[in-house]
């Protein structure tokens, strides 16, 4: 939804852990869209936040990292993720299912170059050897030299 779409992937992990340390002290609904509540910092110091679910952008709080600015800081994603902690199980999950994805996609992308590796010839391996060990990391050039050309 709206208020974590605008946030920034840091903000958001960190504002699912402040709600998760219950540092949301109170809140109260003003209207259909906007939110007030009081959000425990670092230091114990309580910041005032204003969300608006509908205008992510003009929601408010009185930290360092968000007064006067228009960001959305982790402690109105705590607040979010209080009032409405559905979307903290949502954003866990599409994490989740992100990485379970990734290393799917990682996997798969390995098997393809064994695959592509097995289906050259000689000379193409030549080739590609030189290609890469011309652009590879002094480690990789070394220890190609070490178990290659100088045993
Ligand atoms: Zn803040």
């Amino acid at each position: 939804m709206g208020i974590i779409k605008s946030a920034s992937g840091n903000s958001a992990w960190r504002g699912l852990d402040y709600y998760k340390q219950n540092k949301v002290i109170s809140y109260k609904k003003l209207n259909d869209n906007e939110y007030t509540g009081k959000v425990k910092g670092s230091n114990n110091v309580e910041y005032d936040v204003i969300m608006n679910i509908e205008h992510p952008r003009s929601s408010k709080c009185n930290c360092p990292h968000a007064k006067d600015r228009k960001v959305i800081c982790k402690h109105i994603v705590a607040l979010y993720f209080t009032i409405f902690p559905k979307e903290a199980k949502k954003f866990e999950e599409d994490a989740e299912k992100a990485m379970l994805e990734y290393e799917e996609y990682q996997e798969q992308l390995y098997d393809n170059v064994e695959k592509q590796i097995y289906s050259m010839s000689q000379g193409e391996l030549q080739e590609a050897l030189l290609d890469v060990l011309n652009i590879a990391p002094e480690w990789v050039y070394e220890k190609f030299v070490r178990d290659y050309v100088e045993r």
